[in-house]
């Protein structure tokens, strides 16, 4: 679907077109154009040949989360995940990348490679295909996190691309405050989102606050050192004001000891900047880790909260259909 291209699709036509066809895939959220209701039948016919709105997916639901497995146009296979927030809200996880080039020892997404980046096109029909589903109920895409397959930032300009789309306030209107990248530490990524204009937060997949162990979980971590990921989100701390994310997904006897809790606290003490949260996810099990035990993760976060840091357990949902945190794999669930 390229909505890139529709000058190109609609030159000859009047001015007031442009706008008339956007609201359709972006508020009328149709998946046809034979329900554009006030357009003609030769641009229907001329849009459906160069502008086709279906998309090739399949849907698997849970309780409270949907994945949608996308079939792209080249046979590659991308996944997106809907969570419904206990509030009613809801969230879209979505994919920057075919597979992920960085292979953290945790992730199911990691494990199976790389392919290629996604267009921005590939990104935006991930939010449209939920934003469709939740219209005839009155519900909409309240929140969207970049933290399914891939890693955001080696796709920077298609994701930057996408997001303007998703903020734009003649389509999707999703503030920008509603929009989070969660990255594995690219520091030159951070930099661009410290230059980009729009507010959109920052997470970080931290998992622990020692170099050493980082760099046997995220391989990442043998070229950005916690200094160096530390000294770029207190310049986004200081430069953006926005409150950035630290993500611990924790698993057991690997980094959720009382010991690797108070290491965490210094680590973020010593940042000499704020706000920041950390949020606390149970792993899913993909290999050859475990979750951590509940009790294990209340005793973290304790320890956290007395130490005077903002932290949450986030409730993991979607495990059921392998579409929780580092589950995403491109692979249909039976
Ligand atoms: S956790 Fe993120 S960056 Fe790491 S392998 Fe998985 S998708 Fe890639």
């Amino acid at each position: 679907m390229d909505f890139f291209n529709l000058d190109k699709i609609l030159s000859g036509q009047p001015k007031y077109r442009r706008g008339q066809v956007w609201r359709w895939i972006f508020v009328g959220l149709i998946d046809d154009w034979d329900l554009a209701s006030d357009l003609s039948k030769e641009l229907k016919e001329l849009l459906n040949e160069k502008l086709p709105l279906k998309i090739d997916y399949q849907l698997v639901a849970d309780r409270r989360s949907s994945k949608a497995v996308i079939r792209l146009f080249d046979g590659e296979v991308i996944e997106s995940v809907l969570i419904e927030n206990k509030d009613g809200r809801h969230t879209v996880c979505v994919s920057s990348q075919v597979g992920c080039p960085l292979g953290c020892a945790f992730c199911a997404t990691g494990k199976g490679g790389f392919k290629r980046n996604l267009s921005a096109a590939e990104i935006i029909i991930q939010v449209l295909i939920f934003a469709r589903l939740l219209k005839p109920d009155g519900g909409r895409v309240d929140n969207i996190v970049f933290m399914g397959m891939g890693e955001p930032f080696l796709n920077w300009d298609n994701v930057k691309k996408s997001i303007e789309i998703f903020n734009d306030p003649q389509g999707l209107n999703i503030g920008a405050r509603s929009i989070s990248i969660s990255t594995c530490g690219l520091l030159e990524g951070i930099e661009a989102l410290i230059k980009f204009p729009l507010q959109v937060n920052l997470a970080i997949s931290l998992h622990s606050a020692s170099d050493d162990l980082r760099s046997r979980l995220m391989p990442i971590a043998n070229t950005v050192s916690l200094r160096e990921l530390m000294k770029a989100v207190k310049k986004y701390l200081l430069v953006k004001k926005r409150k950035v994310m630290f993500e611990y997904v924790m698993m057991e006897g690997i980094n959720d000891d009382p010991a690797q809790a108070v290491e965490l606290i210094e680590l973020i003490k010593n940042l000499g900047a704020g706000p920041v949260m950390v949020n606390l996810l149970t792993y899913n099990p993909t290999g050859k880790f475990k979750p951590s035990s509940p009790e294990s993760i209340k005793r973290f976060k304790k320890i956290l909260v007395e130490g005077g840091i903002e932290a949450i357990i986030r409730e993991s949902v979607g495990g059921k259909i392998l579409g929780a945190c580092g589950q995403l794999a491109g692979k249909k669930s039976n």
